[in-house]
């Protein structure tokens, strides 16, 4: 049994308890909460706060060998014609070695659970023996009506390869600038059987350009680059095209959300109750140089989780580096709030707040300590870490 204490616990599911001391068995499991007595004995006390493990809603592990090979502000088009030139810059032994650093680097930094997007089965293995836990979803996309059959056909072998090997996987789909019809629809419909997708929305201003006003970089793009043998849809905004006939018992991942407008969010809720809008603020700096209408979604109680993103676009995969992102530019934001989006609403996100996001008795959600917290203003500093306990 440890009994741990600090400055201040965050339990989440409760207010911030000043000196609250955590009673958790040697295998993690939440005994109990508690007020700090002067009996106490045997605490191990730390300066700081603490709160539970970090859930990264939004990650790429496999594209971890591709930190620092794109530039930053490329802007969405840009970016997304740099990640097949270089994906295969290293051979499949130096990505994986780089997505094993990666997943011990996120573990220290107490990120417990993840959301990982792949297009493959190379951090399956890994997976399986780490000590986070990750839903993966394997991810479809082509404007090539051609290709839907071999494409369906690639994300079937690659989720049942993973379910052969224990892990938790599902389908989904990619985004709503880079699926054909036929592709799109199919995929929906097997993303819905699972109970859950990830989709990345409204990352760019362009996205909305080329949906709703059938403009701007995009229309360059698809004639350069993609070439679609049949135009996307256009007319409404983006977000139209998940959501129209969306399941209402599927779980979504709205990713990116960078460029969605409080008319879009509107229209989001009355489609669907079960949205988790996964914002991945420093990601959208590096691509876009924007950040989500952060002020927005908090005023309007959305249920917001965080993510990472992958190396492509971050210069690191950490949670405490996303949080004081957000907090560096939404200055308002509590840290319990912010603290919330990190931990219960990415786990709720991933259907799995059973087991973790808060200190309630029975679950098992990981210990992290965040020190060289601003305890009068109660905020996170540019000195702020996290780490483990
Ligand atoms: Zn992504």
């Amino acid at each position: 049994m440890r009994r741990i204490s600090a400055d201040y616990i965050f339990p989440i599911h409760a207010k911030p308890i000043k000196n609250g001391v955590l009673t958790i068995t040697d295998d993690g499991k939440i005994v109990e909460l508690s007020a700090f007595s002067e009996n106490d004995e045997d605490i191990e006390f730390y300066a700081g706060i603490i709160c539970p493990g970090f859930v990264n809603a939004h990650c790429h592990l496999e594209l971890s060998h591709l930190k620092n090979t794109i530039p930053a502000h490329t802007g969405i088009t840009g970016f997304i014609k740099e990640i097949p030139k270089r994906r295969n810059i290293a051979d499949r032994s130096q990505q994986t070695d780089a997505a094993k650093f990666y997943d011990n680097f996120m573990y220290l930094q107490g990120i417990v659970a993840v959301g990982d997007i792949s297009n493959s089965d190379l951090t399956f293995d890994l997976k399986k023996q780490s000590k986070i836990f990750y839903h993966t979803f394997v991810e479809a996309f082509s404007c090539n009506e051609n290709e839907t059959d071999k494409i369906m056909q690639e994300n079937q072998d690659i989720v049942d390869l993973g379910k052969k090997l224990g892990i938790s996987i599902s389908p989904t789909l990619h985004a709503p600038y880079s699926m054909c019809d036929r592709l799109f629809s199919e995929m929906k419909l097997r993303a819905e059987k699972y109970g859950i997708l990830s989709y990345h929305n409204q990352e760019s201003q362009d996205e909305n350009e080329y949906f709703e006003n059938n403009s701007g970089k995009f229309l360059k793009f698809y004639s350069e680059f993609v070439r679609p043998n049949k135009p996307l849809p256009t007319g409404k905004s983006p977000i139209h095209r998940i959501l129209d006939d969306i399941d209402k018992n599927t779980k979504i991942l709205l990713v990116h959300n960078t460029f969605t407008t409080e008319n879009d969010y509107d229209f989001a809720v009355s489609a669907s109750k079960n949205i988790s809008w996964t914002l991945c603020p420093k990601s959208n700096l590096y691509i876009e140089n924007h950040l989500p209408p952060i002020e927005m979604f908090s005023r309007k109680n959305a249920k917001i989780a965080i993510g990472t993103d992958s190396l492509s676009s971050n210069t690191n995969l950490s949670m405490i580096d996303e949080l004081r992102t957000v907090s560096d530019n939404f200055k308002n934001i509590e840290l319990n709030e912010l603290l919330t989006w990190a931990t219960l609403n990415g786990a709720q996100a991933l259907d799995i707040e059973k087991k973790i996001g808060t200190f309630e008795t029975g679950k098992m959600p990981g210990t992290v300590l965040i020190d060289n917290v601003d305890m009068q203003k109660m905020m996170l500093t540019k000195k702020s870490t996290s780490r483990i306990l």
